[in-house]
């Protein structure tokens, strides 16, 4: 696969891209990561990237000729393109899959206010990283890229995902190492006992714990098996917190 990240800041993803897991990847031959420079599409003498907004208004607009010059640069026929933006669909799991499947992901990064609308005709989708706003989408870009990059083949051990946040409608289960005793705080007694479908049985029951406590929200659309209803039954009437909404599953 191929990323080509369009930015006026290339120089921010060198630590990125030479670090760790993504390093590797690359060096493997995994992913091939290009950054392009927009400025060096401008075609006036002092490189202006940006410019004023129409209408009035603070701060400055990223003018649509370098960028769409960039973006044509380097645009194949099987390109999918993204655009950072606050205003997009939000990011998950479900799209760094989707997109780990492409052969060529080109993500535009906008600075300063924003990026001139009309290049937005252009791209295939607007996508944000969450509701918040950052000055640039370089780490927006980093973000998306990391995700991605990290569910290609080869790149970490494909069971490595099979229990991870979201991958199964649910959030992980908390995980320990060395020591078993930390100062008195202990590790649960089943994950030293080897019994592995007792240690399976306690993690379920542990992500479906920390799923409804911090992300209910993930559960009101999923399809439960009978053992996962158990445990949510005993939660109910354990006493544990159980939003209202979610009362339909265990009836
Ligand atoms: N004026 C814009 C707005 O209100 O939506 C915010 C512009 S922001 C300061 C500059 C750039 O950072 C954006 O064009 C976008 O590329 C990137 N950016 C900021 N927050 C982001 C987010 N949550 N997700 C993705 N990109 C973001």
């Amino acid at each position: 696969m191929k990323i080509t990240i369009l930015t006026l800041f290339p120089e921010m993803y060198d630590g990125f891209i030479n670090t760790s897991i993504i390093a590797r990847a690359v060096k493997q031959g995994k992913v091939e990561i290009e950054c392009v420079n927009i400025r060096d599409f401008t075609l006036d003498k002092h490189n202006h990237v940006d410019d004023t907004p129409f209408g009035g208004g603070r701060g400055m607009v990223m003018m649509c000729q370098p960028v769409l010059d960039a973006l044509a640069h380097v645009r194949k026929a099987n390109s999918h393109v993204i655009l950072m933006a606050p205003s997009g669909k939000t990011f998950n799991q479900a799209c760094a899959r989707n997109y780990a499947q492409k052969e060529h992901i080109i993500i535009i990064c906008g600075h300063y206010e924003g990026l001139d609308a009309r290049i937005y005709d252009e791209v295939d989708e607007l996508v944000s990283i969450g509701d918040y706003v950052l000055t640039g989408g370089e780490l927006a870009s980093m973000v998306i890229s990391d995700a991605v990059i990290r569910l290609l083949d080869g790149v970490i051990e494909e069971e490595s995902h099979l229990d991870e946040s979201f991958e199964n409608g649910l959030l992980e289960y908390p995980h320990y190492t060395k020591p078993a005793d930390y100062k008195g705080k202990k590790v649960p007694e089943v994950l030293l006992s080897g019994h592995h479908e007792n240690i399976r049985k306690f993690r379920l029951k542990e992500s479906l714990r920390n799923t409804l406590k911090i992300r209910p929200d993930l559960l009101e659309n999923r399809e439960f098996t009978k053992e996962e209803i158990k445990f949510l039954r005993e939660f109910a009437e354990n006493g544990e917190f159980f939003p209202s909404n979610l009362v339909k599953i265990i009836k």
